[in-house]
Formats: structure tokens, C-alpha cells, sequence
């Protein structure tokens, strides 16, 4: 329901920053395609540290600008997720007042790791508390639904299973932390193309995706915070198809696996590398093997679990 208009005057308010992390897909299976175009999902979502900050502040005007370490390629317009998900918020809350949208870029773009969606839970988060709009939990997890499949799992972070889109979160126990190194590749991949990919090889092998449903032995490795056992278990349906457009991604997996990593696989759609180590030592050293060695130029240890959306101070006041 829209709340009644109201105007929050600029100079009244502070700039607000929120805090979304990105994600790897631990275990990603991939059903048929549903009646409105998405593939029902089962997603076992670990939220990483690896983070966007998006900064909004009252401003005369709708605006958007990106600065960090992966700016090509983010829209500067209302197309951004993190312009429309402000947008949502201000519908939603009644609100009739522009705000001028910073998004600090430390997730790789079109990388696999949902950037994006991290930025559109960071900016509900933070809108919400601008325009003290009072939005809760389930209304905020349902303007995020309506922003994409990820999104949810941005605002919500942690560990979850996702089902239906992915956007039907379930919390996952989990013990411990794991350490990821995350290898970017210098051209991203587009979700939709990844997934057109997936149905193209099913349909040449004559062969029908299963009915999606998480692994229990990935399970079980999380609640006993065995590394070993969840490296043995990371699996992503979506793996074959990122392989197929970016086939030189099999060389990173294999580099990774000789430097010491316990498992490589291909961060949901792609074409980012996510690789489990055994503690940080071990990380550490990954990372610097894949650097020094031109696997990849954009590494990044990194840990999980993550939490979810959470408002920061403002850059400058930390
Ligand atoms: P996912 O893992 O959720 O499938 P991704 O990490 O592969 O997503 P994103 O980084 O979210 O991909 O970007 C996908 C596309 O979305 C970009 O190429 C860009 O055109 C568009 N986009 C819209 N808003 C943003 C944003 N805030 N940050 C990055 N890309 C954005």
C-alpha cells in the first residue's frame, strides 16, 4: 500500500550509506524453464565479504555516480538497479523526494557474484532509513523480489537455500568461516545469455534438467564447518555453459587447483572463479600465485559468511 506523500527537505538530512556484500553459489541447480521465463533454481547462497557501498543523499535531482575498482560497464541512469530500487522504496514509502545515489564498486561487474543486486538491497536499506519511510523486513525482502532474483539474498546475506528464482530464501547453519579467492575475468558474462547457453546444450544432448533440490552433503559440510567436505561438494549446473562461451575459464579452474586451492568453480553464471582454500595461509598464497603467475589480474581473497545489508557510516566519517 502507498503511504501518503510527504517531502523531506535536503538540507534536513545526512547522507545515509548501506553496506551489501557479494555472493557465491555453493550449490546451483538449474530446473526447466517456468511459464514466465525463469528456471526454477535451488541455490545454496553464501554471502562473501566482498562488498558495495552505496551512499544516497537528498539531492534537487535523480542522480548516479559509481567510483572504485570495477566502474565499466554500471549504468549511470535509472536503469541502475540501485537508482530503481530507491525508486521502489520512494512508490512504496510515499515519498517525493529525488536523492543523489553514490555507489562505491568494489564487485566485479557481470561477474557472477551479483553486483548488482547487492547494490539495489543496499539502496532499499539505505532509503528506507534517508526518508524514514519504516519500511520491515518483509516489505523491504518484497520490493527486493521485484528487483531480481538475487536481491533478496543480498538484503538478507549469511547462508541460505534459495528456491523458486532463488528469491524464496530458507537460512542455512553454518559453523565457521570459509576463505574464498575470487578470480575476475576481464570481460563479464550477461546472466540471460549463460542461461540460454544452459537450455542450448540440454536441448543438443536431448536431455531434461532435474528437479532442483539442495545437495544434503553440502549441507552437512557447512553445519560442521569442514572446508574439505565442502570442497568436495560445490557444484554449479551452470558451470558447462559458462565454459562453453569463455572456454579458457578451465585453464583458471585448473591453475587455481595446482596453487593449492581445494576446489574451483565458476561463481553462478559467471565467468568469475570462486576457489575454496583450506584457512588463509593457503589463501594467501592462492592469491598470490594466480596473480604472479597472469592467471588473473583481478584477485581477491575474500571470507564468508557475510551478513546481509547493514548501514555504515558515511565515507569520510569511519
Ligand atoms: P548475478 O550474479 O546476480 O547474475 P552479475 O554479478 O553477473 O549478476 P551484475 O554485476 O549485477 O552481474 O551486472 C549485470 C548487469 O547489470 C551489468 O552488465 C549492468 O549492465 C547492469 N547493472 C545495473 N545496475 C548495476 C549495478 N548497480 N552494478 C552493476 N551492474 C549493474
Amino acid at each position: 500500500m502507498i503511504r501518503s506523500l510527504r517531502t523531506v527537505r535536503p538540507a534536513a538530512k545526512a547522507p545515509v550509506t548501506a553496506r551489501a556484500c557479494a555472493k557465491v553459489n555453493l550449490d546451483l541447480r538449474v530446473g526447466a524453464v517456468r511459464p514466465d521465463g525463469y528456471h526454477e533454481l535451488s541455490s545454496v547462497f553464501l554471502g562473501v565479504g566482498l562488498h558495495d557501498d552505496v551512499t544516497v543523499r537528498p539531492s534537487a535531482q535523480w542522480s548516479l555516480t559509481v567510483e572504485g575498482k570495477h566502474t565499466e560497464g554500471v549504468p549511470t541512469d535509472e536503469t541502475n538497479l540501485a537508482w530503481r530500487a530507491a525508486v521502489a522504496v520512494a512508490e512504496l514509502g510515499g515519498v517525493d523526494q529525488p536523492v543523489a545515489i553514490h555507489i562505491d564498486k568494489n564487485i566485479p561487474v557481470a561477474g557472477g557474484m551479483a553486483g548488482g543486486s547487492a547494490d539495489a538491497a543496499a539502496s532499499v536499506l539505505a532509503c528506507n532509513a534517508l526518508w524514514e519511510v519504516g519500511l520491515d523486513r518483509s516489505e523491504m525482502l518484497t520490493i527486493c523480489a521485484d528487483l531480481g532474483s538475487d536481491v533478496p539474498f543480498c538484503l538478507s546475506g549469511g547462508v541460505a537455500v534459495g528456491r523458486g528464482r532463488g528469491e524464496q530464501l530458507v537460512p542455512v547453519l553454518s559453523r565457521g568461516t570459509f576463505h574464498f579467492v575470487f578470480a575476475a575475468s576481464e570481460t563479464g558474462l550477461s546472466t540471460p545469455t549463460v542461461y540460454a547457453e544452459y537450455d542450448r546444450l540440454h536441448e543438443a544432448a536431448g536431455s531434461q534438467p532435474d528437479d532442483p533440490g539442495p545437495n544434503p552433503e553440502l549441507l552437512a559440510a557447512l553445519r560442521a564447518g569442514d572446508a574439505y567436505a565442502l570442497a568436495s561438494a560445490l557444484h554449479n549446473d551452470l558451470e558447462a555453459a559458462a565454459l562453453s562461451l569463455q572456454p579458457q575459464l578451465g585453464e583458471v579452474i585448473e591453475a587455481g587447483i595446482e596453487f593449492g586451492a581445494l576446489a574451483g568453480i565458476v561463481s553462478g553464471s559467471g565467468p568469475t572463479v570462486a576457489f575454496l582454500a583450506a584457512d588463509q595461509e593457503s589463501a594467501l598464497h592462492l592469491a598470490i600465485a594466480l596473480t604472479a603467475s597472469g592467471t588473473s589480474r583481478q584477485v581477491r581473497h575474500t571470507v564468508g559468511p557475510a551478513q546481509g545489508a547493514h548501514l555504515v557510516a558515511p565515507a569520510g566519517r569511519r
